[in-house]
């Protein structure tokens, strides 16, 4: 690890005996600043074309407004980790892998100038001239690894100043990105769905493949990824990577978890249904994420997982994400909540179930979590 980090890390596990009772929920929202995606009215997988950025230019600043309203116990307002894509189809669209911050710059420097985050967002989304479309490339380490490294160095120049954090498109990642991500400089990852895996599939939205993921055996808790394994901490004789990564925070529910896997079968296409079918079935009270964005019920389970860790440890971290599209009405939506109405219910309501609790809430971005990753026992280091 670098020295400023090791000595950061190293700080703040002195100051954790002190602060371990401060009964504080602290709590990281980020944003994946994407295109719209075709559910949302956007571009289909299946074209080059330009993408649609409604999600972008209208869905960010309802969100702000929204959190605009919420103070933490510290009189902070919400606070939160926009992720700008930065990649090789952003390049091969636009002629600039960091054309979403060119475009947007008024936006983001008007995020960052308030308190918010600006991190990176790089997707791995490469065409395929056999299928005609858009697929997430999950094998070739030289495409990879120059897709991360120009998407870096482009979003770098652009900002002026290197991203300090990073959350990878479909949240995944390999060794080949996280020893890659590490290698540029990034020091935070929160990517990380501990026990998730999904296997990929074609959609019925134009890509042959895509949102595959494998994040089995990984801790809950933020740990630096093994140079062996990216999903853990290393073991005896393997080098830790220069990252801490930050792990979404997850609630276990059998129920959900057999909808969602049935959601994921509805979706994909032939041969892949019965792949996806064969996992709902297994399906064994695995670890679910929850965005803002997801229904109140699901988002409660959440709350009342990290609300208890919070109490039993003195603190606890709630990690979480929602997509800049999620903030856009869905035409047609007439009796249910649009995800929009469900951020501003759950973070109303998180508020209000931990004030009830006599839990302090605080707000941080991504990499205000390197100050405070020693509060918490559970970060394993080298
Ligand atoms: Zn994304």
């Amino acid at each position: 690890m670098t020295d400023c980090l090791l000595c950061s890390v190293m700080l703040s596990l002195l100051m954790s005996e002190i602060n371990r009772a401060d009964n504080t929920l602290y709590v990281v929202i980020g944003c994946d600043c994407d295109p719209d995606r075709p559910q949302y009215g956007g571009t289909r997988y299946d074209t080059r074309t330009s993408l649609k950025w409604r999600g972008v230019r209208e869905g960010i600043l309802r969100a702000r407004e929204i959190a605009d309203d919420i103070q933490d116990d510290f009189g902070n307002p919400l606070k939160m980790t926009w992720c700008v894509r930065s990649d090789l189809q952003m390049k091969e669209i636009y002629g600039d892998c960091a054309w979403p911050y060119s475009e947007f710059v008024d936006l983001w420097e008007s995020l960052a100038g308030r308190g918010d985050e600006i991190a990176w967002h790089p997707h791995l989304w490469r065409w395929s001239e056999r299928y005609g479309c858009w697929y997430q490339e999950i094998e070739d380490g030289d495409w990879i690894r120059n897709c991360l490294q120009q998407g870096y160095a482009a979003l770098s120049s652009r900002m002026g100043r290197a991203p300090v954090t990073s959350r990878m498109g479909w949240e995944f990642h390999s060794d080949t990105t996280m020893q890659t991500i590490a290698e540029l400089g990034i020091k935070v990852d929160f990517s990380a769905v501990p026990g998730r895996f999904t296997p990929g599939a074609a959609d019925h939205l134009g890509s042959v493949f895509n949102c595959y993921v494998d994040w089995r055996n990984t801790p809950e808790q933020a740990y630096m990824p093994s140079a062996a394994d990216y999903r853990r901490g290393p073991e005896a004789n393997e080098v830790a990577l220069r990252v801490i990564e930050l792990p979404m925070s997850t609630f276990r529910s059998r129920v959900l978890d057999i909808a969602a896997c049935l959601r994921r079968t509805a979706r994909a296409k032939g041969g892949d249904k019965l792949r996806h079918l064969s996992i709902a079935a297994k399906a064994n009270n695995a670890s679910l994420k929850a965005y803002m964005t997801i229904h109140p019920y699901a988002f409660s389970r959440l709350v009342s997982a990290k609300m208890s860790e919070a109490k039993r440890n003195g603190q606890a971290f709630l990690i979480t994400a929602f997509h800049a599209d999620d903030m856009l009405p869905v035409p047609g939506r007439i009796n249910t909540l649009h995800r929009w109405q469900h951020f501003a219910k759950n973070i109303k309501r998180l508020r209000w179930r931990a004030s009830k609790a006599r839990l302090a809430l605080r707000f941080i971005t991504a990499s205000d979590t390197l100050q405070l990753l020693g509060h918490r026992r559970g970060v394993q280091s080298a």
